[in-house]
């Protein structure tokens, strides 16, 4: 028996932490895990020499000025190589291919996991925006085409373990835990003036650039109750935060009986990687093991919703629905990117999203081109909001 697998994004941090599940999965023995398929965007040198370890069928890099660079670093080695955005969906719908990792970030993994979702294919995701924007019209293609979805995020991957214990229908609450992000105690005031720097020190986990930038605004958090809504057909008034600075308990179900149940684990994306690939089985994981008597205490506490406006908004935009969470996401998107760039502060983040949400007049019963069209619309208001003020 083996699986074949496409990674999307394969140079990003879930990107690569895949790559060492599946090193460790195959010197287990039992199933054989096959990379058929690599994609980056901009690292690719990373991406060569993946495709040098990996050999994979298919390589894609999705800046077409870097394809002749690709073939180049390569060298005569047996691989198609694919460039440019759409390369993304041809990946994804690989006849070849039965489980879609997607660990590229952003709404640019939007119409990739669509296709794979179309094709019936089984989905490990990590890359939740696009379930945020349009989780709706997702499911619904999931559904409708047999293909399997399976959270990697490690609150989501927590939820899907717990709910093991119980039925969707017995569900009386889904409490996603937050580490709370490095500005987890300050004030509003205190955060004015945070550097760069300080906002990518996250105190547990080690991710990517925008999800660290997320962590710290709360905004990831505000995705994921999005993610929670769609992924476990949840309606949104059962969905809680709840702020747990070590990490350790990725999220907990609360059943109608008062039974909670919970996954906990170090913090450490391989877990829920793997997971999502060895699911319905469990194999020899390479994450750090638990010592709880080490720990001694895990604390828990209600998130401060009026320094971290951003869980507000998510609620607010969660209950909405139709073109909201677009807008929501790609006004974050936008507003994380001029941070990264230097061009905004901190605060101004969730201040833009925010102002952005009011300007926009919310569609209901949208198609994908809407969805986009709100995208679209969200982005380029926020970069006119930011020049309007320089
Ligand atoms: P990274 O920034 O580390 O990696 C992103 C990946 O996407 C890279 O392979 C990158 O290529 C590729 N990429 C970037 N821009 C584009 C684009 N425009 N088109 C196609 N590919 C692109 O991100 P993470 O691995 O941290 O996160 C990936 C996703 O997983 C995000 O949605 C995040 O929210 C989610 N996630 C991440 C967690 C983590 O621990 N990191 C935890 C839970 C969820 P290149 O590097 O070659 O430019
Ligand atoms: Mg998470």
């Amino acid at each position: 028996m083996s699986k074949n697998i496409a990674i999307l994004g394969s140079t990003g941090s879930i990107g690569q932490n895949t790559l060492r599940v599946i090193d460790s999965l195959n010197s287990v023995g039992g199933e054989r895990y096959e990379v058929l398929a690599l994609t980056g965007h901009s690292n690719v040198e990373l991406l060569a020499s993946q495709v040098l370890k990996y050999k994979p069928k298919v390589a894609a890099i999705t800046r077409v000025d870097l394809v002749d660079k690709l073939s180049e670093l390569v060298g005569d080695s047996d691989v198609e190589i694919l460039g440019g955005g759409g390369s993304l969906e041809t990946v994804a719908q690989l006849d070849s291919v039965d489980t879609v990792v997607t660990a590229v970030v952003g709404a640019a993994g939007l119409g990739a996991v669509l296709a794979a979702a179309k094709k019936g294919k089984r989905l490990a995701i990590a890359n939740k925006e696009p379930l945020v924007i349009a989780g709706e019209l997702l499911m619904k293609a999931a559904k409708e085409n047999g293909a399997e979805i399976l959270p990697v995020d490690s609150e989501h991957s927590a939820i899907f373990q717990s709910l093991a214990s119980g039925s969707l229908s017995e569900v009386e609450k889904i409490i996603l835990t937050t580490s709370g992000g490095p500005f987890r105690e300050k004030s509003l005031d205190e955060m004015a003036d945070v550097t760069l720097e300080e906002a990518l020190a996250h105190p547990t986990w080690e991710m990517g650039p925008k999800i660290t930038i997320d962590s710290a605004t709360m905004m990831n958090k505000a995705l994921e109750v999005i993610e929670a809504r769609w992924l476990f057909e949840t309606e949104v008034s059962k969905i809680e935060v709840l702020v747990h600075p070590e990490s350790i308990v990725h999220s907990l179900v609360e059943f109608v009986d008062g039974s909670v149940i919970a996954q906990l684990g170090t913090p450490d994306m391989c877990l829920p990687i793997q997971y999502a690939l060895s699911y319905p089985r469990r194999v020899k994981g390479i994450s750090h093991r638990l010592q709880l008597d080490e720990l001694g205490k895990l604390t828990f506490a209600k998130p401060n919703v009026e320094v971290f406006r951003s869980l507000e908004l998510g609620f607010e935009v969660a209950r909405t629905g139709g073109t909201s969470a677009a807008v929501f996401n790609a006004a974050n998107e936008q507003a994380v990117a001029e941070f990264l760039e230097g061009n905004i502060k901190f605060i101004d983040i969730v201040e833009l999203i925010e102002d952005c949400l009011s300007r926009h007049s919310v569609k209901r019963e949208v198609c994908l081109a809407e969805l986009l069209e709100a995208d679209s619309w969200a982005r380029e208001t926020v970069k006119e909001t930011i020049k309007s003020k320089k």
